[in-house]
C-alpha cells in the first residue's frame, strides 16, 4: 500500500509551496542521487518534475479577477520563453473545481477568505507527487484585502504586490523548484517579494535550474 507523506516546508518569508507525495514502497532498484537543481527532491533522492507530462496545463478559477488573467499568460509565457518550450499552458476559466484538493486538475485560485493565521503568506502552492513525478499542482493566492492587494500592468502601485512577479514564482513551484538555499542575486524563486516590486524576468540561474529537468 503506499504510504501517504506530507510536507509543509515552512519558511519566514511570503510564499510557501506545500507538497504532498505519495511513496510507493517497491522493489525498485535504487537509483543514484540526482544533483537537485533546487528541485523538490523524492525519497529517493530524485528530482520531482513532471517529466515528458509538460506542459502542464493550468486552470483559472472564477474566483480570480478577470483583470489579472493578462499577469498569468504573462508568467507562463515568461517560462515558456526562457527554456526555449512549452511548459506551462493555460486551459481557461474554471468554476467547476471550487475549492482546492487533490481531484486530478491543476487550478489557481484567489482566496478572498484567507486566514489571518497565515497573514505573512502571499500564495501556497501545493504540488502532488508519486516517484518523481508530479501530477497535480495548485496554486492559492492570498486575496484577503486586508493581507495583500495586487496591480498588474506597466505602472508599479505603492503598497501593492504585482500579480505577475507572484505567479511566475509560483509557477516555478508548480515545475518542482524549490526556494533556493542560497539566494541568487535577481532570482525568481527568492522567498520574499515586496510590494511595489517588478519581478518578471527570471535570473540566468533560475533558467539553468529548470533545464535541469524541461
Ligand atoms: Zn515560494
Amino acid at each position: 500500500m503506499p504510504t501517504l507523506k506530507r510536507f509543509n516546508i515552512k519558511i519566514l518569508g511570503i510564499a510557501t509551496i506545500v507538497a504532498i507525495a505519495f511513496l510507493v514502497q517497491a522493489c525498485a532498484p535504487r537509483l543514484s542521487p540526482q544533483q537537485s537543481c533546487n528541485f523538490v527532491m523524492s525519497n529517493e533522492n530524485q528530482r520531482v518534475s513532471w517529466g515528458p507530462a509538460a506542459p502542464v496545463i493550468l486552470y483559472v478559477d472564477s474566483s480570480v479577477p478577470s483583470e489579472f488573467y493578462g499577469a498569468i499568460q504573462g508568467a507562463v509565457a515568461t517560462w515558456n520563453q526562457s527554456l526555449g518550450r512549452e511548459v506551462l499552458k493555460i486551459g481557461g476559466w474554471s468554476s467547476a473545481y471550487p475549492r482546492e484538493s487533490q481531484d486530478g486538475v491543476n487550478v489557481i485560485y484567489f482566496v478572498k477568505d484567507w486566514s489571518d493565521s497565515i497573514r505573512d503568506k502571499q500564495a501556497i502552492t501545493t504540488i502532488h507527487w508519486a516517484g518523481d513525478r508530479i501530477f497535480e499542482a495548485d496554486i492559492r493566492v492570498n486575496g484577503n484585502s486586508r493581507h495583500f492587494e495586487y496591480f498588474w500592468g506597466p505602472s508599479i502601485i505603492a503598497g501593492r504586490v504585482d500579480f505577475e512577479s507572484l505567479l511566475l514564482h509560483e509557477f516555478g513551484h508548480v515545475l518542482g523548484l524549490e526556494h533556493p538555499q542560497v539566494e541568487v542575486q535577481g532570482t525568481v524563486m527568492a522567498r520574499r517579494l515586496d510590494d511595489a516590486t517588478l519581478r518578471r524576468t527570471p535570473a540566468p540561474f533560475d533558467v539553468n535550474d529548470l533545464k535541469c529537468e524541461y
